[in-house]
């Protein structure tokens, strides 16, 4: 029995946990990251446009600040977000990617005088200022007010996650490569470790830990067609549900990104419309003026990716052998900008499509993209339910996201929460409470417990393949959970997925039977878990008898804030169940900053909830007084809606910009 002991494990090396890491390891904690590939091929390589922070710096970001970005973020999410989160999420975000600069992102900078860039497809002089030249500069990206979405050309994460895991070298964070978190190790309410599997020899260990995080990413791959790395299977968020104890919250909240390449599914990066792309019909007729007057393609993710299927859906689709789709265009962009800040997506559409984008256009479509839902958890990141067990990044819903998150938000909040969550975990394991108190015969109870799941799957007969079970999940979830859905349609998937995951019970290894390397039995336990997972998205989905922000509802398009300020939490408390539990959380209006209202883009089919219009005129009386008493932007926010004092102490201080006096 092999079993490893340290202060906190981080399951999960993107950009998420090795921020974790690096923070608890500069706190005096022993730390051990688990990954299943070398970190640096994590999936937050390959984010493409950029990091939102409210720095202010180029021309047309200019008066941008805190305020700014969390009403962004908030309409954003269709008030589904935790705005408590959100501001922490908003206040930190300039410190982080300075931080990043220090640790060597290499970030786009602004550059003094003219240039030309292209707004709502008009060439456009802007001059930057002789005082911002050199520092951080921003494009464009979808559901902003200001140009806020810095970047490094379009490898932004790439850049950021080599600069972070170069930082955790230098802190000599312990990485264990190509091990996979089968499953938590937990007693009475609280999670020692977790249970990993060497993917290369397939020999069982134990990781015991006083805080555990589950960094691990997104569930994309639930799809069938999703811009995610194939590793993205949501296996992190399923080994919490089987906790029983730990929650997942807002499973059915999927993004899907407009402009994915047809018929692979990778992505073009917003940024080629941040930065001026066109979206055009069959016809090579721009068409999103016609719907979003306002904000045209730049309108947030979950709105274009409508229109899109609605423009589609009359009959203005391009026909393909592939399915109907429609262009991008950035031929407008001209070579030189294309070749340098758009670089990776020229060479995507060279490899994937055999085309050159500053000549052709771009075949694309709405794909699966983002995960807002994941394991529920405290502005800490403690799972509310489970203690020691801790979540960041694209695995949790932390949740400053909401319904819909808003592109750049999501590398943001990998190293804004992972910043934040390391100081909060080093603060449980200075403290008493952190005291582990697990014998090694328990231990070894749950190291059996897989080891005997791996046997079962490895000596069933005559089982069923968990390659078909999975291709069958995939196409299920792509066509009757998507962009729009209805209750026949996720009734009829929920149907499916729970026949398919009592099915799962029986599976059996067929490929190869090795216990060593075996990608057909990782295919096959992975697959019993996903399908907890699809359960959950599906399950959701049917039962949110509304519309907000990603979850669409054909049969109720209201956005209904009377009965649905709330967030969806999940949870597997019975091994012998088929379907999750569901229960709910009251989002309230009372405490909120930002009440809720028009998003400014979309459709306004809001059923209003009384408390909102209270609520605004207690915001709006206090605002008038304080200004009236000549109290500051920080005054005021902090009279609204207080949340400084959750921060932890280093983090608090105001951000500078040009210009601002704080
Ligand atoms: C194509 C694309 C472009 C994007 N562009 C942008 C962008 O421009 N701006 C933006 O803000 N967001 C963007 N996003 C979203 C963003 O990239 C991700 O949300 C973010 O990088 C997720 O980071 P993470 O650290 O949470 O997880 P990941 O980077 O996915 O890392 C997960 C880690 O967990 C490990 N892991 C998984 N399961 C296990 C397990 N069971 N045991 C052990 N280890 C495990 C993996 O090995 C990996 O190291 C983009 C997403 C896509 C798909």
């Amino acid at each position: 029995m092999k079993i490893i002991y340290t202060d906190v494990l981080v399951i999960g090396g993107g950009l998420a946990g090795l921020r974790v890491a690096t923070g608890v390891k500069e706190r005096g904690h022993d730390v051990v990251v688990l990954s299943l590939v070398p970190p640096k091929r994590s999936h937050s390589a390959a984010a493409q446009g950029g990091m939102q922070a409210s720095l202010a710096n180029c021309k047309m970001g200019e008066g941008d600040n805190e305020d700014v970005h969390f009403s962004d973020t908030i309409k954003g999410s269709d008030w589904g977000a935790d705005q408590e989160v959100a501001r922490m999420f908003v206040h930190c975000a300039p410190k982080a990617i300075r931080e990043l600069a220090i640790w060597g992102v290499p970030w786009s900078r602004v550059h003094r005088g003219e240039h030309t860039s292209v707004i709502n497809a008009q060439k456009v002089t802007i001059s930057e200022s002789e005082e911002a030249h050199g520092l951080i500069t921003a494009r464009d990206f979808g559901g902003t007010k200001k140009w806020r979405t810095c970047y490094t050309s379009d490898g932004t994460g790439h850049s950021m996650l080599y600069a972070m895991d170069n930082k955790a070298k230098e802190e000599k964070v312990e990485i264990h490569e190509r091990l996979e978190a089968i499953s938590l190790i937990h007693e009475n309410g609280r999670c020692s470790g977790a249970i990993a599997r060497n993917l290369m020899n397939g020999e069982l260990v134990a990781y015991v830990a006083k805080a555990t995080t589950i960094a691990t990413g997104g569930y994309g791959r639930l799809y069938s067609v999703s811009t995610n790395a194939i590793i993205c299977q949501g296996i992190g968020q399923a080994i919490a549900l089987e906790t029983g104890v730990a929650t997942l919250g807002n499973m059915e909240a999927i993004q899907f990104h407009p402009t994915a390449i047809v018929p692979v599914g990778i992505l073009t990066t917003e940024g080629c419309r941040g930065d001026g792309g066109l979206l055009l019909d069959k016809d090579g007729y721009r068409f999103m003026p016609d719907y979003e007057p306002e904000k045209k393609e730049l309108a947030s993710r979950d709105v274009v990716s409508r229109r899109m299927t609605e423009h589609i859906r009359k009959g203005k689709g391009v026909k393909s052998r592939y399915g109907d789709h429609l262009w991008l265009d950035i031929t407008i962009l001209g070579r030189e900008h294309i070749e340098k800040n758009i670089r990776e997506v020229k060479e995507i559409c060279e490899s994937f499509l055999g085309i050159d984008p500053a000549v052709d256009w771009i075949p694309v479509r709405p794909t699966q993209h983002y995960s807002m839902g994941g394991i529920r958890t405290k502005y800490t990141g403690e799972s509310q339910t489970l203690k020691g067990l801790y979540s960041c990044g694209e695995a949790a819903c932390w949740d400053m996201h909401g319904f819909n998150r808003l592109g750049g938000n999501s590398v943001s909040e990998t190293v804004v929460a992972g910043m934040l969550v390391a100081e909060y975990i080093a603060d449980f394991c200075d403290s008493d409470e952190s005291a582990l108190n697990i014998d090694t015969h328990t231990i070894a109870t749950f190291l059996k417990a897989e080891k005997d799941k791996m046997e079962a799957l490895l000596t069933k007969e005559n089982g069923e393949d968990a390659y078909v079970l999975r291709r069958r999940m995939e196409s299920i979830m792509m066509e009757k959970v998507g962009i729009f859905r209805n209750g026949e349609d996720l009734q009829a998937a929920v149907d499916e997925l729970e026949e398919l995951y009592k099915r799962s019970k029986n599976i059996e290894v067929f490929r190869s039977k090795s216990r060593g390397a075996n990608p057909a039995l990782v295919n096959a336990y992975r697959t019993q878990k996903m399908l907890k997972l699809a359960l959950t998205v599906a399950y959701g989905a049917l039962l949110r008898t509304e519309s907000r922000g990603a979850h669409s509802r054909e049969d109720f398009p209201e956005r209904d804030d009377k009965n649905w300020l709330k967030r969806t939490i999940t949870s597997w408390p019975d091994e012998n169940q088929t379907i999750p539990t569901v229960s709910y959380e009251e989002i309230p209006i009372e405490k909120m900053e930002f009440p809720p209202g028009f998003r400014g883009y979309g459709k306004d089919l809001t059923v209003v909830n009384p408390e909102t219009t209270k609520r605004q005129c207690v915001v709006d009386a206090l605002t008038e007084k304080l200004v009236r008493e000549g109290a500051n932007r920080f005054e005021i926010q902090n009279a609204l809606m207080p949340y400084i004092d959750k921060l932890p102490k280093k983090y608090q201080g105001t951000n500078e910009r040009l210009g601002e006096n704080v």
